[in-house]
């Protein structure tokens, strides 16, 4: 980027900062009252300070004081600004609505396909409303469907409710858990501490007194030592398990009913060009090689063949042409089985007339397939 258009960009931004600081309606700028609060009303959201909702609206509801703006606005409805970009405060505002009556949720209906339409149609709804298109209409389909379904509506505000009051819970029985996992730990530490503590004691005082060899006193105290540690660990690892199986009881507890059984899809198959069309053909099989006369030199001339040129691929498709009836026209082929008197029927017999009769060559490969 040049320096120019940076300087520009900065510039703007800051007239816009300049321009948000300054209150449309009584023009105090936040420099000679740095405490300025800007409230919206999602009447207009049209921005104004905080004193001037104060004064305007304090007794009562009353007209936008905004150029142009006739709306009548209550106080109680102002509040601060969420967003930045009062479209996207704007946008939000009108999806809370919108989502607030158009809850229902995926298990309402039997099918996805049908949920998706939902969901579509909604979305299309909250567009309208959002750029303002066939506003009115929007609206009323939103206060219809809103008086037709209050029920189902009011049922599935309180499911919601209900599901974020047990993630909550779940939540804080996790803390819980944590928190005495913690606490036991810590009891564990502080008991080994002062276990190791008395059995040093122990020791000193036995050697203090003198009764038995020193090095036999060392050694008993380390074995006790040994065993009391792995009793604990043994324990440890029983109480361990027992939490495991309390997690497990509470777990199943708070298992999600009506979960659908989820159905593996289908491994992608390879990509078919043809769509599921084979290309085998089922009028005629190819041979390797057709043995006509007018074709040897040309099998035999390097020219035709050097080139990677096959004769097959030829065959192929002059037989395919054939049979698709490429290439035949029934005027010429009445006129050709008129020329042909020695043998009508037989198609060789035909081919042989024509190629005899060195009519055109279109006529030939309409006849004799190469
Ligand atoms: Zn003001
Ligand atoms: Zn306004």
């Amino acid at each position: 980027m040049s320096r120019v258009a940076q300087r520009g960009g900065a510039s703007s931004a800051n007239r816009a900062g300049d321009g948000e600081d300054i209150c449309p309606v009584c023009k105090t700028s936040r420099y000679l009252n740095p405490n300025m609060r800007f409230l919206v009303n999602p009447e207009c959201y049209h921005k104004m300070c905080e004193s001037c909702v104060d004064r305007i609206f304090s007794h009562g509801p009353a007209q936008c004081p905004v150029a142009g703006c006739r709306r009548t606005l209550r106080k109680n409805k102002f509040r601060k600004q969420t967003f930045e970009d009062i479209q996207v405060e704007r946008e939000v505002d009108i999806r809370r609505r919108v989502a607030d009556v158009f809850n229902r949720r995926e298990e309402d209906f039997d099918t996805l396909l049908d949920y998706n339409n939902y969901l579509n149609d909604v979305e299309d709804l909250t567009f309208n409303l959002i750029y303002k298109i066939d506003l009115e209409e929007s609206e009323k389909k939103l206060e219809s469907y809103r008086l037709d379904n209050e029920q189902s509506i009011s049922q599935n505000k309180a499911l919601a409710s209900q599901e974020s009051q047990s993630a909550e819970m779940r939540k804080m029985m996790e803390q819980e858990q944590a928190k005495l996992r913690r606490e036991a730990a810590r009891r564990e530490e502080e008991q080994l501490r002062r276990e190791r503590e008395e059995g040093r004691q122990e020791v000193i005082n036995k050697l203090a007194a003198g009764d038995g060899d020193a090095s036999k006193i060392a050694r008993e105290s380390h074995s006790i030592v040994l065993k009391k540690s792995s009793a604990r660990r043994a324990a440890l690892e029983r109480q361990q398990q027992l939490t495991n199986e309390s997690n497990g009881a509470t777990k199943t507890n708070f298992s999600i009913k009506g979960l659908k059984q989820k159905v593996e899809p289908e491994p992608e198959k390879p990509y078919d060009p043809f769509g599921g069309l084979s290309d085998a053909r089922d009028s005629y099989v190819l041979q390797d090689d057709y043995d006509v006369d007018w074709l040897r030199s040309f099998k035999q001339d390097p020219r035709h063949n050097v080139g990677g040129y096959d004769f097959k691929e030829f065959y192929d498709r002059a037989l395919c042409d054939a049979f698709s009836g490429l290439g035949v026209f029934i005027e010429d082929e009445m006129a050709g089985k008129e020329l042909s008197s020695i043998a009508p029927g037989s198609v060789t017999a035909a081919a042989q007339a024509v190629t005899e009769g060195n009519t055109n060559e279109a006529k030939i490969i309409a006849e004799d397939v190469f």
